[in-house]
């Protein structure tokens, strides 16, 4: 299959500079999806990238879907976003002390999403979630953490967690390093099963710190949130005194100008964020309600630091991206993922696939199936106000 050139004129130098990386790099690549093993290729180097285009070091050009996994809401190499950040570097690139930069990054955040009133800034969304998690079982002086089947949170020992045997049991590790025991205090549950999440607070309600959810599923292909699921999350997490944490790496400032909160109207007590707030450069951040924020140090005695937190290039290209997405753009970017919904819908029409296409704003995802039957669930597009209210929920059958 990797001889398959897809219509690119050549992978020559892609496949030496891929020969070369295996050398240094563990498998060729710094993140295991890179190396391309699931399409059965060898991986596409890139050399540069404009707006929705990619160029490989072949001489290749693509339509860019992948927008670095999110990140490049605005496209790639945005002047205003690259202006930003050369104008910031010039000045310095990193200091150990604070800049107002990360104040106004900061400002813009807790603007733009209601339940946050602080928000600490990370490098990347893993630490996000991970000192979400930190925070969680501190505040509540609880272990156990609830985490949905298929949901991805980055890479730390507790989110790298496959589900037990049976509904609602304690976790296995994932990936050799995860200790049981570390395992043991994750409770694996199928998404949008709101059942299983109560019989997992039945079972183990006192020692649960946190829920931790994707508003939207994005590590499963598209699961959107049926009716009811993440309102139900709010009810059961409050009923017994544990955070809700909504994972927004993938759907913060992409599905809503308010983020998924926004959409669906619910306040869960902390967000974790990632990917657009970093408009490109390694950034993550987590936030919540004012109380349980200063838990962390140094205001408490809750421990999170970082040396390159907050970064001035990494600020600059946040603060400008968040800053250019407007309602309007969330607007532009419905029409047009509702145009590539159409035009996937049109193929598999007139090429017999049966398919099902879930969809949340730009988060699209076919699903190839056998058989006849197809449902597409969405939400009604965001209105143009960026106002905060429950948006009206539809239900089509394609
Ligand atoms: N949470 C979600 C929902 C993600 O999709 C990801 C990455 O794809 C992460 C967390 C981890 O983020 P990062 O890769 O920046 O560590």
């Amino acid at each position: 299959v990797s001889t398959t050139l897809f219509g690119r004129k050549s992978d020559e130098r892609s496949k030496q500079a891929f020969e070369q990386a295996k050398r240094v790099i563990p498998g060729g690549v710094n993140s295991p999806v890179r190396a391309f093993k699931s399409v059965g290729l060898t991986p596409v180097y890139m050399e540069r990238g404009e707006g929705a285009r990619v160029y490989d070091i072949d001489g290749n050009a693509y339509i860019d879907y992948v927008g670095s996994w999110g990140p490049l809401i605005l496209g790639h190499a945005h002047p205003e976003v690259i202006d930003a950040v050369k104008s910031v570097a010039e000045k310095g690139t990193s200091f150990g002390a604070p800049t107002e930069l990360e104040t106004e990054m900061a400002k813009l955040v807790c603007e733009r999403v209601p339940s946050v009133d602080l928000v600490r800034m990370v490098n990347s969304g893993t630490e996000a979630t991970m000192s979400a998690l930190r925070l969680a079982r501190g505040y509540t002086k609880r272990s156990k953490i609830v985490k949905f089947e298929g949901s991805y949170h980055g890479h730390a020992d507790s989110l790298l967690i496959k589900a037990g045997s049976g509904v609602a049991t304690l976790g296995l590790p994932d990936s050799p390093g995860v200790p049981e025991s570390t395992a043991s205090h994750t409770i694996t549950v199928p998404y949008n099963d709101l059942e299983s999440v109560r019989l997992a607070f039945e079972k183990y309600g006192e020692d649960i710190a946190c829920v931790i959810v994707e508003p939207v599923a994005g590590n499963m292909g598209v699961v959107p949130p049926l009716p009811g699921f993440l309102e139900g999350l709010r009810e059961i997490t409050r009923e017994y005194g544990s955070l809700l944490i909504f994972d927004e790496v993938m759907t913060g400032f992409r599905v809503h100008y308010h983020c998924a909160q926004g959409l669906f109207g619910i306040e869960p007590d902390l967000t974790c964020f990632g990917k657009v707030i970093g408009g490109g450069l390694p950034v993550g951040a987590y936030g919540g309600k004012r109380e349980i924020m200063e838990m962390i140090a140094p205001t408490g005695p809750i421990y999170q630091a970082g040396t390159l937190s907050g970064n001035p290039l990494a600020m600059a290209a946040g603060y400008t991206t968040l800053k250019l997405l407007t309602p309007d753009t969330y607007e532009q970017l419905e029409r047009k993922a509702a145009r590539l919904q159409a035009g996937f819908e049109e193929n598999a029409r007139k090429y017999g696939v049966a398919y099902t296409i879930n969809r949340v704003g730009s988060m699209v995802c076919p699903f190839l199936r056998i058989g006849r039957l197809s449902i597409s669930i969405r939400p009604a597009p965001p209105t143009s106000s960026g106002s905060k209210r429950i948006l009206p929920r539809s239900w089509s059958l394609a």
